[in-house]
């Protein structure tokens, strides 16, 4: 199992094999290209753009996909995924990547808000001309939009999701079925601000391994640490080192929030102790290969 980071800020950190940067985020804020890194680009999660052109919002009979409105639950602010005039700006940015020397690209945020969305009069025509039921509609307009965006990557080309392993394709027109024949792997992210109960983690780590037809990536939070989170989420990494995980990235806002999480497993002798006892190979050799570091 590989370990790595996913991070805000363009720079590798010593003892990490992955390294994911936030180049395009759901705020609107875009960045240039961070070299050798794989590149993440939230597709239409788009604060800044809707502020400036609320037309373009994501709509339901319960209103816009914005997260001031409470009569639905979102967690950002969705731009229509049929957009066209968004859609090539989105492929643009991932254009001018596949320009630069990066690893490769790792879309996210690429699909609808939820399954009530998008009911503007774009969508609804173009659902009534494909002749399918919503659901397969939905689906294939945003398998079609990962191909697109494909042809333009240079590198390995990952995604990520929403962690729901059940409802995807109904809720978010994601058909992982479909996705598996385009990406190099699947990039979960089990966020969360502490990992002290953490049987989910678990839980959806082997339900994602037995539906995903590629390799499987795991992305922990590692941001805003205090001695009881870093244990926790140490622990956490273990535990997952145990299934046939491709790797486990951990977020951390820089790489001093990465190197503060070496120092902890490696400083930490109940830890490495804990890790040898139960017999956690993986991870003994993960924080090993840290101490000869920090
Ligand atoms: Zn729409």
């Amino acid at each position: 199992m590989k370990i790595g980071l996913v991070t805000y800020t363009p720079e590798k950190v010593e003892g990490f094999d992955v390294h994911v940067y936030y180049s395009k985020r759901a705020d609107g804020s875009v960045f240039p290209a961070a070299k050798e890194m794989q590149n993440d680009v939230t597709c239409f999660c788009d604060a800044k753009a809707i502020r400036e052109d609320p037309n373009i919002v994501a709509v339901s009979k319960s209103g816009p996909a914005l997260r001031k409105n409470r009569k639905i639950n979102v967690p950002f602010d969705f731009v229509c995924p049929t957009n066209p005039e968004y859609r090539a700006k989105v492929l643009g940015y991932v254009e001018g990547l596949g320009r630069e020397k990066i690893e490769g690209v790792t879309l996210n945020l690429y699909h609808f808000p939820e399954e009530e969305f998008c009911v503007c009069p774009r969508c609804v025509e173009l659902w009534r001309q494909s002749g399918l039921n919503w659901t397969a509609w939905r689906a294939q307009e945003i398998t079609a939009f990962l191909k697109e965006a494909k042809r333009l990557v240079k590198g390995v080309f990952a995604v990520e999701m929403f962690p729901d392993p059940v409802l995807a394709k109904e809720r978010f027109g994601i058909d992982f079925e479909r996705i598996a024949e385009l990406v190099d792997y699947f990039h979960v992210p089990l966020s969360s601000r502490d990992y002290l109960t953490s049987y989910w983690v678990d839980l959806l780590a082997r339900d994602f391994l037995k539906v995903l037809k590629k390799p499987v990536v795991v992305e922990l939070s590692a941001e805003m640490l205090t001695d009881e989170k870093a244990d926790a989420l140490l622990k956490t990494v273990a535990y997952l080192s145990r299934h046939n995980l491709m790797s486990v990235l951990m977020l951390v806002h820089d790489a001093e929030n990465a190197r503060q999480v070496c120092r902890y497993a490696v400083d930490n002798s109940g830890f490495r102790e804990w890790l040898r006892k139960y017999e956690f190979a993986e991870m003994t050799r993960i924080v090993d290969e840290w101490a000869k570091l920090y």
